[in-house]
């Protein structure tokens, strides 16, 4: 990772390159931010920087041994801890995950906590550290530096640390070895001990500008800029979530179909229309049938925008456009808050695994009494 991969964020690399042509860096930072900020990658950019042997002025030189290692993720003074899921009966630590979190972050490390999870676990489970990867910690700082000029310990979703864990760092930063650079990135740094965030220098990392997202998605995907910008618009700065609108869109003419006739169904009060609505959709994936709930959800909003004039928040494409354009009427101040409930209900029981049929029958049956006659 190299400053000039993390999206936006010029003011944070300009602050960390400082610190380093200053002789001013930290033992500990805490890098706090939300999803998709850019949090990791921006860790990862100055761990490569701090151990660059020819370090430019704006970027690591890409060339040097370390920033070849750095680059494959395999530098040996460069450590992640990041959250992990149990599997058997013994407790894990990060690096039982290390290939796993090499392959995921190498290719993208614009990720959330639940995309890492359900990569080495099941959706179910929300991973820990648990207190067993302080030992591994401390086993790592001790080792002399191989070959860089820095230590990095990289620790992704701090809050993540039971308690007996984050003491046992706390005791770690309150003597922090030598040369030793720890990078805590936090999601929610709120559920960290006061102690520790008091021995950090923090660094907020605000949600990325709409105008860069936009631009990164138009570059890496060469779509248009007006769907850039509305994917943009829509992830608030969150770049894990574009991705996902983007993906999502990717395949928005079979929800705009599934979606019309679910309506269509519900509005009519035609209960076999309705029962073979949810026998049609129901052998889907869970992924894409909470996609496509998603998506619904965000249909009723545009409708409800649309019927209130409000067209300058909607971005539709043309067949949408044509179908909301009849269809918002229908939704009003009365029902949209009980359809986007029951959508989401929906979509949480989809997610606990409930029978596909009979939640997607549910939810489409209450529909029907939320349309006025
Ligand atoms: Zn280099």
């Amino acid at each position: 990772m190299l400053f000039k991969d993390v999206i936006g964020q010029q003011a944070i690399k300009d602050h960390l390159i400082r610190t380093v042509k200053e002789n001013k860096v930290s033992h500990a930072y805490l890098l706090t931010g939300n999803e998709g900020a850019g949090g990791l990658a921006i860790a990862m950019a100055f761990a490569r920087y701090l151990n660059c042997l020819n370090p430019g002025e704006h970027d690591s030189c890409c060339t040097c041994n370390s920033c070849n290692k750095a680059a494959k993720m395999i530098h040996p003074d460069i450590h992640f801890v990041y959250p992990v899921v149990k599997k058997g009966s013994s407790t894990p630590v990060s690096d039982d995950f290390l290939s796993d979190y090499r392959k995921f972050t190498l290719t993208n490390p614009y990720f959330s906590a639940l995309q890492w999870f359900s990569q080495i676990g099941d959706d179910k489970k929300s991973g820990a550290i648990y207190s067993e990867e302080s030992q591994s910690i401390i086993r790592k700082l001790s080792l002399k530096n191989f070959e860089g000029k820095y230590k990095v310990m990289i620790i992704w979703l701090p809050e993540k640390m039971n308690d007996a864990g984050a003491n046992k760092l706390l005791k770690i930063l309150e003597e922090p070895p030598l040369n030793t650079v720890f990078m805590l990135v936090s999601e929610n740094p709120g559920a960290l001990l006061g102690t520790i965030v008091s021995r950090t220098q923090q660094i907020a990392i605000p949600p990325i500008e709409t105008a860069i997202i936009t631009e990164e998605l138009v570059r890496r995907f060469s779509i248009t800029t007006d769907n850039a910008n509305a994917l943009a618009r829509l992830s608030l700065g969150n770049y894990v979530k574009a991705l996902e609108n983007f993906d999502t869109s990717g395949d928005k003419s079979g929800f705009m179909d599934m979606f019309m006739q679910l309506m269509r169904a519900t509005y009519s009060r035609k209960i076999f229309d309705i029962f073979a609505w949810a026998e049609a959709v129901a052998p889907l994936s869970r992924d894409r049938l909470k996609n496509f709930l998603v998506y619904s959800i965000g249909m009723l909003r545009d409708s409800f925008l649309y019927n209130y004039h409000q067209q300058e928040l909607v971005f539709l494409n043309e067949k949408e456009d044509a179908f909301v354009s009849k269809f918002s009427p229908f939704i009003t101040y009365d029902n949209i808050m009980k359809m986007v409930e029951e959508l989401e209900l929906a979509y949480a029981h989809i997610d606990q695994n409930g029978n596909a049929k009979i939640v997607m029958f549910d939810m489409a049956v209450k529909m029907v009494g939320f349309f006025k006659k």
